[in-house]
């Protein structure tokens, strides 16, 4: 068994190499940027899965290249992803005209921008997937590599939306018997192949959109290829399907081979189209209901489950394959010779880095340095070399003002890690001859990174920058306002920047030289500052105590706060044993699941039989707690926070609960987590407890419409694959901290919507949870109307009538953006209980649920555990 986890855990670590080589083998090509991704979406088991099933069956996916003409309907696709500001614009046309569309999505660029894909399946249109980067040509490839392409990005589409596609296309590709079998093996139905292309550049008027649908036909599919962003840097160079990167040079405005704002022409297209698609009463279908029509059956589609040692076996084979391969196991040694480029800090740090760059435009570059200082802000510029030739006075001016300096890189085609290296050599000797400054970052702000310039930056112990986000991009040249920049770039679901954030503005770039300094401003005041816990009583203007402020910093700053940077994802071996993933969980099954969910459920009072108490009994039900109290004798109550949310939200609970020396749980609904781990360790840093809320947020039971009756979502196995997924991933961001040798990731689960069921509580202990924790006071405060309000619901659930504190309360929140007066709720009650005398019975003090629940804890055993109490040196 030991050695099998070391295998899998070898093989997991492996999966940056894996994935490398699986790219590299077959074109040649460097996709540098992999290691950034690949960690949040292993796809391991699932191609080793997919590749057993290949062998056991040779079946074939469908396919789908029309559905029935008996009714006057079409199905549209939309292949590959535009920017965020485009898909909007694309998604808010088919709600306009009532449209059905399917979205064949690619796994990089979902894994890229994964909130455009949420926001299309937010949206009520269907996600499918185009395979990992949308390549064409596919049917030339080995059928193993096939399977690994279409898993690995059905996996990312899956985490992503939180359920898994269907369907499958390639991008010009023939679907020959081998590719359809590797589609059958990794688990789609079908795939799909359209007859018709929407080309925008014919579609210029109203007769151009009627003779292209007069070619229709019912039953048609037509499909629209999406633009790729054309900004390389932004969109992983290299991986846009059949459109090479364009490389673009500072200072080079006129671009040939790019169209005039061909997302504009694309919109405006695809906008006639569907006007004239509704004059001809077409109804549009999702693809996928065009399935029956193929006749291939309408069974549901799951990966084949096997036998967990036979995907073991599978997984060593590759191990072994992959370590016997005397390139393969080369790369997995020099590994660390290759810089990774940093996105996103991995900090604890509540600070965001701004990045410029350009200096060819003087005016731009004073405008932008005279913004800096009004906001206090330091930044770091990077600098090319003829930059430093061409404008050294305007580079001086920038370290006058207190500015941090990298050197910005172009290796040329071709150029080998010792060329790029002696440039970067150069450049630090002429910064620090002419200019007084040492730096050791560097940034190739356009044009591919190639693996020799990763190298050459390694060789050289500098940091290789990149960003989170890139202000300026190419199709924005003539924007005059920093208002229709924004709406592009963040759309209208990014709330906030998050912690670690490095964000790249160019600042000669735009025509019109204000712009930058405006967009350095609002993107501060829309989506930093309102990170910030900012109310009439306590503000970080008004009060210097509030340090809830996230700061702008240079890269390097942020950087060398070395205690707060950590290793994501965690090291296992890092992990202490109780709180390991890979520690079985309890053996519970039918036989003796009620005794340990007598003990082990901290339970709430509207969970009751007959709604939400799927498999047990009416007895057994009786007997389950519906207090929500955690025995105790200390006026303790507990605060928890469910689900997930963004810095804006989140960061506001913390200062509160910073700023009351209070501790509480955090059970964290983990499918987006990943994207943000820096926020999940903020929390746990503060000395929190972080609990489980699941991946998906299924209920154990939910209630079926159609009967009224309840029904389960998932099955056992399937479930507790899912938390245990969960678990993962909190481990993989919080599994190695501790406060006072305490572990503060905890075995604790909240269900989802408090529904239990007895197949999902057995689900939870065979996933490792120990304790399930629903509680005594459900504030819904996603739906309270006022802080007032909220206050009172609190209150209720914290205090008697007579006004004593109701001991081991537990307050059920939440840390969504929805919930917006919780913060401020909280401050307004913690406030009043500070101000209380300690004899007072009325003050409580706020607890962790881990210094109650501990080893042994019963929640059938009033006698035993009224005798704990928090341990010395818990605060208030
Ligand atoms: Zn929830």
């Amino acid at each position: 068994m030991a050695a099998l986890l070391l295998l899998l855990s070898v093989c997991l670590l492996a999966g940056g190499v894996f994935l490398k080589d699986l790219f590299t083998a077959q074109t040649g090509d460097e996709y540098p940027t992999i290691t950034d991704w690949k960690r949040s979406y292993q796809a391991e088991a699932e191609i080793a899965q997919a590749l057993e099933q290949l062998q056991q069956s040779p079946d074939k996916a469908s396919v789908i290249s029309r559905g029935s003409s008996a009714q006057q309907q079409l199905a549209l696709t939309f292949d590959g992803l535009a920017d965020r500001g485009t898909m909007q614009r694309i998604l808010d046309l088919l709600a306009k005209y009532q449209v059905k569309a399917t979205f064949f999505v690619d796994g990089l660029q979902t894994a890229e921008d994964p909130q455009t894909v949420i926001n299309i399946k937010t949206a009520g249109q269907r996600v499918e997937n185009y395979t990992l980067y949308g390549m064409g040509k596919m049917e030339k490839l080995p059928v193993e590599r096939l399977i690994k392409d279409f898993s690995q990005a059905q996996k990312i589409i899956s985490i992503t939306t939180g359920q898994g596609p269907n369907l499958l296309k390639c991008n010009d590709t023939q679907y020959t018997d081998q590719l359809l079998q590797a589609a059958k093996a990794a688990g789609f139905k079908s795939v799909v192949s359209s007859e018709f292309y929407l080309n925008a550049t014919q579609i210029t008027s109203f007769a151009a959109a009627e003779a292209f649908v007069g070619t229709l036909r019912p039953g048609s599919i037509v499909a629209v290829k999406l633009l790729r962003n054309a900004e390389p840097v932004i969109n992983e160079q290299g991986l846009a399907a059949g459109a090479p990167a364009v490389d673009k040079q500072p200072g080079l405005k006129a671009l040939p081979a790019l169209t005039d704002q061909p997302e504009t022409a694309l919109i405006a297209a695809v906008e006639r189209f569907l006007i004239v698609l509704n004059k001809a009463d077409y109804a549009t279908v999702y693809v996928e209901d065009f399935y029956q029509h193929n006749g291939a059956g309408t069974a549901k589609i799951t990966p084949a489950v096997s036998g967990p040692a036979k995907i073991a076996a599978l997984i060593r084979a590759q191990v072994a394959e992959l370590f016997g391969s005397r390139t393969a196991y080369a790369a997995a040694a020099t590994g660390d010779n290759q810089a990774r480029e940093i996105k996103t800090i991995f900090t604890t740090e509540p600070a965001i880095a701004y990045t410029f760059g350009g200096l060819a435009n003087e005016t731009a570059v004073a405008d932008v340095l005279g913004r800096l200082k009004e906001l206090d802000i330091k930044a770091t510029f990077f600098v090319a070399e003829p930059e430093m030739q061409k404008h050294p006075v305007v580079l001086r001016q920038i370290i006058a003002d207190g500015h941090e300096i990298g050197i910005a890189i172009r290796p040329k085609n071709g150029e080998t890690a010792a060329e790029t290296g002696s440039t970067i050599r150069r450049n630090r000797q002429a910064l620090q001859e002419q200019f007084g400054v040492e730096t050791n970052l560097v940034k190739q702000p356009w044009g591919a990174v190639t693996a020799a310039a990763r190298e050459a930056v390694a060789s050289l112990e500098c940091r290789l920058i990149g960003q989170a986000v890139n202000v300026v991009q190419s199709k924005h040249q003539d924007y005059t306002s920093a208002d229709q920049v924004m709406a592009e770039i963040f759309g209208r679901s990014v709330h906030s920047l998050a912690r670690g954030q490095i964000v790249h503005f160019r600042m000669d770039y735009y025509t019109n030289d204000k712009l930058i300094g405006d967009l350095a401003a609002i993107i501060k005041q829309r989506k930093v500052d309102n990170i910030a816990y900012a109310t009439a009583f306590d503000n970080p203007a008004s009060n210097p105590a509030n340090d809830s402020q996230y700061r702008i910093k240079p890269v390097g700053e942020i950087l060398s706060h070395t205690q707060l940077l950590y290793q994501y994802p965690v090291d296992p071996a890092a992990v202490p044993a109780h709180v390991s993933a890979d520690r079985p969980g309890l053996r519970v099954d039918e036989a003796n699941v009620l005794p340990e969910v007598f003990k082990r459920y901290i339970g709430n009072k509207d969970v009751a039989y007959g709604k939400s108490t799927l498999g047990f009994s009416k007895m057994e039900a009786r007997r389950l707690d519906n207090s929500g109290l955690i025995h105790t004798g200390d006026n303790v109550v507990f605060l928890t926070f469910d689900d997930w949310g963004t810095d804006a939200a989140i960061n506001k609970i913390l200062y509160v609960l910073r700023k009351h020396k209070a501790t509480a749980t955090f059970f964290i609904l983990t499918n987006n987590v990943l994207h943000n781990p820096n926020l999940l360790r903020a929390i746990a840093a503060e000395g929190h407890n972080i609990g489980n809320h699941s991946d998906q947020h299924k209920p154990m039971a939910a209630r079926d419409p159609k009967t009224a009756g309840q029904v389960i979502l998932q099955d056992k196995q399937e479930y507790s694959q899912e938390l245990a997924l969960a678990y993962k991933k909190l481990q993989a961001v919080t599994g190695d901290m501790a406060r006072h040798s305490q572990p503060l990731l905890t075995r604790f689960f909240r269900p989802p919507t408090l529904a239990i069921s007895k197949a999902g509580v057995e689900a939870v202990f065979a996933a490792g949870s120990e304790y399930i924790v629903s509680g005594s006071c459900s504030t819904n405060d996603y739906k309270a109307e006022s802080v007032p309000q909220l206050v009172n619901i609190i209150k209720d659930g914290i205090y008697t009538k007579n006004g004593e504190v109701k001991k081991g309360s537990v307050v059920v929140m939440h840390m969504t953006d929805s919930a917006a007066y919780t913060a401020m709720a909280l401050d307004i009650l913690l406030t009043a209980n500070e101000a209380k005398a300690d004899a007072d019975p009325s003050k409580f003090k706020v607890g962790r649920l881990a210094d109650y629940l501990t080893e042994g804890y019963s929640q059938i055993n009033r006698r035993q555990t009224l005798q704990l109490t928090a341990p010395a040196g818990q605060n208030i």
